[in-house]
């Protein structure tokens, strides 16, 4: 921070970087720890984190890795070859795209996929469409590789999915890539396979790349199925121009290890690998050695967790959509809900003027010692998102106290 009262761009820095807020979903779930570090009795749906402890014969595995002096030193910036083998396999089997090992980079979490992924697309000037509730990083990575994003927005009334008739609209001849999300962060929202196939083909016949967010992939309710149809596999022909980004964080409860991968076309792949030499070199031997047990190892701890979940999930919606005023979807996947609380706006609360789901979020952060994060961090006004990645208890107790709070 500067000293108050020094201008910023006075001072020369980067415009490209001042431009960027922080990130709300990480900033709102550090207010609410650091609260909780002073002893207040906070209950966070705010950050999408699992509260489940990462498998424990992930962990045996890291413990093995970091007593074998080979995980000591440099190893190949994309990744160790038996993981980039295992996420090959897990691509065919779950997004039904039979890649080569050399079609994959491993990163430092999804995040860092996301960030190379348009790094190694864009140039100056070129639009992105962005399916609007979108999450909070996604338009800053766009402007720093030089892109435009372009929102569209899908509300509730939709199911916070875009149609291809709101995708044709927002076409322009400067259209390079379409953000694809499926189950959706912030929304939980999973699109079903004729809207995938529909959005996919739309693309393929428009020329335009897909880079497809999967990292909730395997985190879907009620589809009769252990993950969403992957756009790649939904479209074919699509691989030449289609980018897959996943990762460990989500379905092991793995967020702090920071392990996600990027697969596609060789050309782009390798454009991304060059400039993960230069960015940040191998992630941590130990993490891929764990994330490698992920994929390969027994699978009952994750479906344990899916399963929690999904009862949470119910709970969760049942006790947003008993406050009057709020209207919760039932999401298919991810972790998330994202209630419209439009219907709480334009009131006072405890005193306090709510016009914006900002604000809202304030007061029941202060009033109710909850947090979750507004809806101005992915998109317009008017909704909140919930994680409900957090123990039983405290989903009970926390939709409890907004309930009391809202019939006062
Ligand atoms: N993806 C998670 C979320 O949306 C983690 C936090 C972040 O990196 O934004 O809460």
């Amino acid at each position: 921070m500067y000293p108050e009262g020094v201008n910023a761009s006075a001072r020369g820095l980067s415009h490209k970087i001042l431009a960027i807020a922080e990130s709300a979903t990480l900033k709102v779930d550090a207010k609410a720890k650091a609260l909780k570090a002073q002893g207040r009795p906070v209950i966070s749906f705010a950050a999408g984190e699992p509260d489940f402890p990462t498998p424990a014969h992930v962990v045996d595995a890291a413990l093995e890795a970091v007593k074998n002096p080979a995980n000591h030193r440099y190893t190949p910036a994309a990744g160790l070859a038996p993981l980039k083998q295992a996420i090959a396999d897990k691509t065919a089997r779950d997004s039904g795209w039979a890649i080569d090992p050399s079609q994959v980079v491993v990163t430092n979490g999804g995040k860092q996929a996301v960030y190379q992924a348009f790094q190694a697309l864009l140039n100056e000037g070129d639009e992105v469409i962005v399916p609007t509730p979108f999450w909070t990083t996604y338009p800053e990575v766009i402007s720093l590789a030089g892109g435009v994003p372009v929102e569209i927005f899908a509300g509730a009334d939709q199911d916070y999915k875009v149609t291809v008739e709101q995708l044709e609209a927002a076409r322009t001849p400067h259209t390079k890539v379409l953000l694809f999300v499926s189950p959706s962060n912030p929304t939980g929202a999973v699109f079903d396979a004729e809207e995938t196939r529909a959005i996919g083909q739309w693309a393929l016949d428009n020329d335009i790349w897909v880079i497809a967010d999967e990292i909730y992939q395997n985190l879907v309710y009620d589809m009769g199925v252990d993950h969403a149809l992957s756009i790649a596999e939904a479209v074919p022909g699509l691989k030449d121009k289609c980018i897959l980004v996943n990762g460990v964080a989500k379905t092991y409860a793995m967020t702090g290890w920071r392990l996600g991968w990027m697969v596609g076309p060789a050309d782009a792949i390798k454009a991304a690998a060059n400039l993960q030499s230069h960015l940040s070199s191998n992630v941590s031997n130990i993490s891929q050695l764990a994330a490698l047990a992920a994929l390969e190892g027994d699978q009952s701890a994750a479906t344990q967790m899916r399963n929690a979940f999904d009862t949470r999930r119910h709970s969760i919606v049942e006790g947003l959509n008993a406050i009057d005023g709020v209207f919760c979807p039932t999401p298919q996947g991810a972790f998330y809900v994202y209630p419209d609380v439009r219907g709480l706006l334009g009131k006072t609360w405890a005193g306090r003027a709510a016009t914006t789901s900002l604000e809202l979020a304030d007061i029941i952060l202060d009033e109710c010692e909850v947090a979750a994060v507004p809806g101005e961090a992915f998109g317009p006004s008017g909704y909140l998102r919930f994680s409900y990645a957090l123990g039983d208890d405290d989903l009970a107790e926390g939709i409890a106290r907004l309930q009391a709070f809202f019939a006062s």
